[in-house]
């Protein structure tokens, strides 16, 4: 039986390719571990300049060139997460710098992104009040977490953050599984949502890369909390002895594809795999879908997300904002 392809393909865990809003010191592990296993495999390798290499690489800064990928995969909308790193690490952009970088990119490329704004909850106060002003502001559509940086995603200190996802309707995505060396991996685990999931239970959380790291923990809060969602980002570089076509096989035969979103994490793995291929590959007759029906690949490939996402004429909050002159706005955030 062949795989039906969607109507539509959404991209639900993807990155800006700009070295601006991704800080050196990332790229800094990254490039140590890409050096071990080549001088293990006879290659000489230097750290730092595998780390100047990537980072030249990170040249997208107005998103043309992921738009022209994503229009070859025939991917029609795609979420743009955007991390705060700039708590932890020397960045160039703040969380606000972050903020209009991503609503810039969206006003030039009309309809294609939905944008998830990071904001580091030790900030406080200035944190939770600027996210909420980039919701009403910008419009939008979801907050990216990044436990890895130093803080457990049910710690308390993130409440306030939730409330304002609660009360606009925003989901929550939060990266599971490790991470570049340079940052802790203790608070990585999926088990970790549950406390917040379970206080919040009316927000969706999205656990980033869950089909892929500690896909356990991920399936079994997945199947057992209503609003615990997973995501398969990071499949290509899955570390799985049949390759990550028989680990998305097995995942899809679990009873759980109602919880699982589309994902391809882009660019990280763009020197494994291009967009299109990841999509071709996914939707191939032999593939990890087969079998599957049809409205389950509509929903995985990009139908969850969009319904995770808050819809702006119905949400009387943000429909206000929408109304309201941007400068009003713009003077209730710098007070
Ligand atoms: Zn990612």
């Amino acid at each position: 039986m062949s795989v039906q392809r969607p109507a539509r393909v959404v991209d639900g865990h993807c990155h800006l390719a700009s070295s601006r809003c991704i800080p050196s010191e990332f790229f800094a592990g990254v490039a140590d571990n890409l050096a071990r296993k080549m001088t293990s495999q006879g290659v000489p390798a230097d750290s730092a300049k595998l780390r100047r290499m990537l980072q030249a690489q990170y040249d997208d800064h107005g998103g043309d060139k992921l738009i022209a990928k994503m229009d070859e995969a025939g991917i029609a909308k795609t979420v743009l997460l955007a991390p705060d790193f700039s708590f932890v690490f020397n960045a160039e952009y703040s969380y606000p710098d972050l903020a209009r970088q991503h609503a810039q990119v969206r006003q030039r490329h009309p309809g294609r992104f939905y944008v998830f704004l990071g904001v580091d909850p030790r900030w406080g106060k200035q944190g939770h009040d600027f996210f909420e002003y980039a919701v009403r502001e910008y419009a939008f559509e979801g907050l990216k977490l990044y436990p890895p940086c130093g803080y457990s995603p049910s710690d308390e200190m993130l409440f306030p953050l939730y409330e304002i996802c609660r009360d606009y309707g925003l989901p929550v995505l939060l990266h599971t599984g490790p991470t570049t060396p340079t940052l802790d991996f203790e608070h990585a685990r999926p088990w970790l949502i549950d406390g917040a999931a379970r206080q919040f239970p009316t927000v969706n959380f999205i656990l980033a890369h869950g089909g892929v790291n500690f896909v356990e923990e991920a399936k079994l809060m997945c199947h057992y909390r209503p609003n615990v969602y997973l995501d398969f980002s990071g499949f290509p570089a899955a570390m799985v002895p049949g390759g990550w076509r028989d680990h998305l096989s097995g995942l899809f035969k679990q009873n759980i594809l109602h919880k699982i979103i589309f994902g391809t994490d882009w660019p990280v793995f763009s020197m494994k795999d291009d967009l299109g291929a990841m999509v071709s590959g996914l939707l191939e007759d032999d593939g990890p879908f087969k079998g599957a029906p049809a409205s389950a690949v509509e929903a995985v490939m990009g139908g969850t997300i969009e319904s995770l996402l808050p819809s702006h004429s119905s949400n009387p909050i943000l429909r206000r904002a929408a109304d309201a002159p941007a400068e009003i706005l713009l003077r209730s955030a710098d007070s």
